[in-house]
């Protein structure tokens, strides 16, 4: 018996179970020897329990070789390879390895899995067959199933990459997979909470070393139902990781084209460095190209005009009518593609944009472009007085999209709703673009549904 099987002991690992160990010996203490670790942690699995920790290993430029290739996963792990009775799966990037009856049905075939992580692989045989996970030093981040969760969602951010390895029948292999990339999960650390909260980790203690010990199966599903509510759960917020800014721009391409529609954004001038002012586009989910506004003329049509005839040049017109116009229209005049609204300004005519126009309006289905501008208009009829303080605001106070008397927010989600396939032009004011553009963006993806808000 060595001096860690006590402390083992009382982390509650089942006696028989398949246990998948992420470890940091340093953090254990000095003076611990990897193979009393592993040798506490075999005892305590039990003859009839397996165990298993990940080998994974550094993109090499030759093959990987699963009996030579390193570990890069610390020590412990790379002792535990190193055992003669030790398996180890053939994946060249995610090699898994272990001891015990459910070794080999745990690691077979992984090499041609469609990811590394996902179905059928280690992880997920492991938490589907009731397997616990045991972190030793290491934090939540570490966690492969977390990966596992990404792959099964086949969340936007994965990518294609390719690894060789060595076959079984002695020939080198490529394997292309569809894999959760590495880098920063920031946001991964507020999953403890809901795991903890569910009673899916247990605390405890070896050495200096903290540990959790996790039901892999629960806690797999547990992060299956996090990140099908949002799929950037497991990013860091903000616009200041370049990963996770990267990873969120794909999450929210895909958010915005299950939209059906499209966010364009009007600039008052080019900014100084259009490559670059596309590139924070993309990371809203905007297609990253610039037309002028004589590509696709709007016509403003002032109270009581009639719409005059476009010209004969094939070009695809927008009638913009004015609010009160909006509410009668019945169709679209011919020679125009469709009607844009401006729901500030209809606040502005003392209308309610939603309630009043979009709602009760006839032009609803003839609507294509939406100008996305919030403010406190000059409060017309429809205000309660009690809010008549905000009359001695600015006159025409700009306020977040979704904040002011537009009712953007009620447009938005009713739209969405009905599948609106057109555009949402965000105007940017005079003043800095990228700052203006960002903060529009922002706004208007807080618009959206609360899995799209990061
Ligand atoms: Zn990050």
């Amino acid at each position: 018996m060595n001096e860690l099987e006590e402390p083992i002991d009382a982390l509650g690992i089942r006696p028989g179970t398949a246990l998948f160990v992420h470890s940091s010996l340093k953090a254990v203490g000095h003076g611990v020897r990897a193979e009393a670790l592993i040798e506490g942690l075999r005892a305590a699995v039990g003859a009839e329990g397996t165990l298993l920790f990940p080998t994974f290993t550094d993109r090499q430029e030759g093959y990987f070789d699963p009996a030579q290739t390193p570990s890069t996963m610390g020590v412990v792990a790379e002792v535990f390879r190193q055992m003669p009775n030790t398996l180890r799966s053939r994946h060249p990037r995610h090699p898994v390895a272990a001891q015990g009856p459910a070794a080999q049905a745990l690691l077979k075939g992984h090499e041609e899995t469609v990811g590394p992580c996902g179905a059928d692989t280690p992880f997920e045989r492991h938490a589907r067959s009731g397997g616990q996970v045991l972190l030793i030093g290491v934090d939540l981040d570490t966690l492969t199933l977390l990966h596992t969760a990404e792959a099964l969602l086949d969340l936007p951010y994965l990518n294609q990459i390719e690894g060789r390895y060595l076959g079984t029948d002695g020939l080198i292999r490529t394997s292309t997979m569809r894999q959760a990339p590495g880098g920063h999960r920031g946001g991964v650390r507020g999953f403890e909470k809901v795991l903890k909260n569910r009673g899916l980790i247990r605390y405890g203690r070896i050495g200096r070393a903290r540990t959790m010990l996790l039901d892999a199966g629960p806690a797999l599903d547990a992060m299956v139902e996090i990140l099908t509510a949002d799929p950037a759960a497991a990013l860091c917020r903000g616009e200041c990781c370049p990963d996770c800014v990267d990873f969120k721009g794909k999450i929210r391409a895909q958010q915005l084209a299950s939209l059906g529609a499209e966010i364009s954004v009007f600039l008052p001038q080019m900014p100084d460095d259009p490559e670059m002012f596309a590139e924070m586009l993309a990371r809203f989910g905007c297609p990253a190209r610039f037309t002028t506004i004589d590509a696709q003329p709007i016509v403003r049509l002032a109270e009581g005009e009639t719409p005059p005839a476009p010209p004969a040049d094939g070009q695809d017109w927008i009638l913009q009518p004015a609010p009160g116009d909006l509410v009668c229209i019945e169709t679209v005049p011919e020679g125009y593609a469709g009607l844009a609204y401006a729901p500030l300004e209809a606040a502005r005519a003392g209308l309610q944009p939603f309630y009043g126009v979009l709602y009760k309006g006839r032009c609803r289905d003839l609507i294509t472009d939406i100008f996305a501008a919030d403010g406190i208009a000059g409060l017309g009829g429809f205000s309660a007085s009690s809010l008549g303080y905000l009359d001695n605001l600015l006159p025409d106070g700009n306020v977040a999209l979704g904040e002011g008397q537009a009712q953007l927010r009620e447009i938005v989600s009713a739209l969405r709703m009905r599948s609106f396939a057109g555009r949402y032009h965000l105007v940017v004011p005079d003043g800095n673009p990228y700052a203006e553009t960002l903060r529009l963006l922002r706004e208007f993806w807080n618009l959206l549904p609360p899995s799209t808000h990061n």
